[in-house]
């Protein structure tokens, strides 16, 4: 009852896999990516964008690893769509042209992911509804796609936060 995909993963300057947190609203829909720990809990971004243009954009910049979660949300009018994936696999880097235009140099990773949770027509489907941690995690994936013209991370951990 899984579905796989592949996301592309960025590459840190440390060489870490790493996937952005995105997103915004704009007046009638709006969509969200964000990163959370297995169990949804935020985590630490290596970098959070201050400048260029922000507005619905890449917002925060965070490390992965297998046993993550990445969530896609996606509103019209309010009535979302939302997919809760768990990375599965992560490849070694790739050059990012062997699979799209791209400056020759750029590398990436493949992630695989695995759907574990899927809200639409209102409902959860029969994965089952996400536990009272990820559905924090949920509700801010929700929140940054309502978030008119967003230019700030929802999900990220400060480091001196305690978990
Ligand atoms: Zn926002």
């Amino acid at each position: 009852m899984q579905e796989a995909r592949v996301i592309i993963g960025v590459m840190t300057n440390s060489g870490e896999p790493a996937i952005w947190e995105t997103g915004g609203g704009y007046t009638k829909t709006g969509k969200a990516v964000i990163v959370a720990s297995a169990e949804g809990r935020k985590k630490v971004p290596v970098y959070i964008r201050k400048r260029g243009r922000l507005a619905n954009s890449d917002h925060a910049l965070i490390p992965v690893k297998v046993g993550d979660v990445v969530i896609f949300a996606d509103h019209h009018n309010e009535d979302f769509c939302i997919e809760v994936f768990k990375i599965k696999k992560i490849s070694d880097p790739i050059l990012k042209s062997q699979f799209v235009v791209s400056p020759d140099t750029e590398l990436v990773f493949l992630i695989s992911v695995d759907k574990i949770h899927f809200f639409d027509f209102g409902q959860w489907d029969k994965r089952g509804e996400p536990s009272n941690t990820m559905m924090a995690a949920v509700n801010a994936a929700k929140e940054k796609a309502l978030c008119y013209h967003c230019r700030e991370p929802h999900w990220v951990r400060k480091e001196e936060d305690h978990v």
